[in-house]
């Protein structure tokens, strides 16, 4: 995402430019693919930031004006509604902030003038800045805004999910980026889901001029004196750039540039567990209302890497159909996401790893059914599971690590003077901020300071 968005801002701007891929098609951490008959979205549980037409300032308006891509093809529609479970409360919210405010105001009466402070604050908050860096611990700050852990608990579960790279605990202005895309604007699906996000990506660039290369692997890039000269292609081709965006990942750069430069090796990077059922009928007849409800088993959240394979005790429960879509619905998409150990998958023999897998498809689905209120016997009709290997294997992130390191390089800068970092180490996060992400480094880098 973040290297198409980079691509077609260079095109925008009358640039040669090339995207390499090493898989057969784009999408990254967010393509689909074809199973059992049935088209999967790897990602895409929700967009963030969902707009209105018109839009003003909000992130996704800028990203339709700054791709020159008009509001209407990306063909929105709005959750239903997402709910934070918690063991003794639930609070639903959807794209009406109203109904968050109201939720809180019923269930914690105290801190509703709390709250209302903290959503002051975390609007006044230019969180998009390129400079400063420096880590401010969401866990600690929030105690100064919400007394209640409880409150601060539920508050920060869809945060951590949807976008910390940290290990209990979330960078303040990551913190005010996502309680902005996810609270105060929302959640959406294109109709189609992710396929119709990257067709409309991949032909606006190519027909603004860009070339596409897939199963095109990079698989070093030659530095003299800290200048990247050339690009080598597994084919054994050498290209050569002006400028270089590397949307890979920052210890992934590092590895391709065969770079002496080490990255803090005590930060622990987080990886998931994700599966999905394809279930008969539609959500209506199995009483699933809910678009994504993020649960959690006791009053505190551990978002740390399990010591198991997987913890099933918090995660998230998504069905795709339950966005405000008319097309006619046969089944229901069920999809799960908890925290995973890539340690302990990566040392089970083959048998046992498929036998893992088994065993958590059906754990998980129990769980959801559970959460969703409907224990069921349910049988699926196909169904898939991804788990921290399938995530390295397809998408080059060491160790699967689907929010990157937990040191952002916000402005994409890692020591040379023609390539950049975009994407998951830029740090913004999901399919908006990936966008945004390529867009900015390219303003920065390109079309602002040359
Ligand atoms: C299971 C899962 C669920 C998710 N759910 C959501 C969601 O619901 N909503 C949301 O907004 N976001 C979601 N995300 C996150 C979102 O997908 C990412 O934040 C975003 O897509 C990251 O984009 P990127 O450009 O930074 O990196 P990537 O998607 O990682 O792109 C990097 C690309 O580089 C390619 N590559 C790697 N190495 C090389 C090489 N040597 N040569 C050439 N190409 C190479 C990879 O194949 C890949 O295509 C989810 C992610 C996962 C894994």
């Amino acid at each position: 995402m973040s290297g198409l968005g980079a691509g077609i801002r260079l095109a925008l701007a009358g640039k040669k430019v090339i995207l390499l891929e090493k898989h057969n098609t784009v999408g990254g951490l967010n393509g689909y693919y074809y199973r059992h008959g049935c088209r999967y979205d790897v990602g895409l549980h929700a967009m963030t930031n969902f707009v209105s037409r018109g839009g003003g300032s909000k992130p996704f308006a800028k990203l339709c004006r700054q791709l020159r891509l008009p509001y209407e093809a990306f063909q929105l529609t709005e959750q239903i509604r997402s709910c934070i479970h918690f063991p003794h409360t639930k609070l639903y919210f959807n794209n009406d902030f109203e109904l968050l405010r109201s939720e809180i105001s019923q269930k914690f009466p105290s801190y509703i003038d709390a709250f209302d402070q903290l959503t002051k604050t975390v609007i006044g908050l230019n969180d998009t800045a390129l400079s400063g860096t420096k880590f401010i611990s969401t866990r600690a700050h929030l105690k100064d805004f919400i007394k209640d852990s409880t409150l601060r608990e539920m508050l920060l579960l869809p945060l951590l999910y949807y976008g910390s790279a940290h290990v209990n605990d979330i960078d303040w202005r990551q913190f005010a980026i996502l309680f902005k895309a996810i609270y105060l604007e929302g959640f959406t699906r294109p109709r189609g889901g992710v396929r119709t996000i990257l067709h409309l990506l991949r032909e606006h660039y190519r027909k603004l001029g860009g070339i596409l290369r897939v199963k095109t692997p990079v698989v070093s890039v030659t530095i003299e004196n800290g200048h990247a000269s050339a690009v080598h292609l597994q084919t054994g081709e050498m290209l050569r750039a002006h400028q270089i965006f590397s949307s890979i990942g920052h210890r992934e750069t590092l590895r391709v540039l065969h770079s002496d430069n080490i990255i803090p090796s005590n930060a622990q990077t987080l990886s998931f567990l994700e599966t999905i059922a394809t279930l008969p009928g539609p959500p209506w007849t199995h009483h699933w209302h809910n678009t994504i409800v993020f649960y959690n088993d006791f009053e505190s959240v551990n978002y740390a890497i399990p010591e198991t394979c997987v913890d099933l005790h918090s995660g998230v429960v998504c069905i795709p159909e339950n966005y405000q879509d008319d097309t006619p619905q046969a089944n229901t998409t069920l999809r799960t996401t908890h925290l995973a150990n890539y340690d302990a998958w990566k040392s089970l023999s083959h048998a046992a790893y498929s036998t893992r897998k088994q065993h958590y498809l059906l754990q998980s689905r129990q769980k959801a059914f559970t959460i969703l209120g409907q224990p069921s016997k349910i049988k699926p009709i196909a169904e898939d599971i991804f788990t921290p290997l399938t995530v390295e294997r397809y998408t080059g992130h060491i160790k699967g690590a689907v929010y990157g390191h937990p040191n952002k390089i916000r402005d994409g800068n890692i020591g040379l003077t023609n390539l950049f970092i975009c994407g998951t180490d830029q740090g913004f996060l999901g399919i908006v901020g990936a966008l945004l992400s390529g867009i900015s480094m390219v303003n920065y880098h390109t079309l602002q300071s040359k």
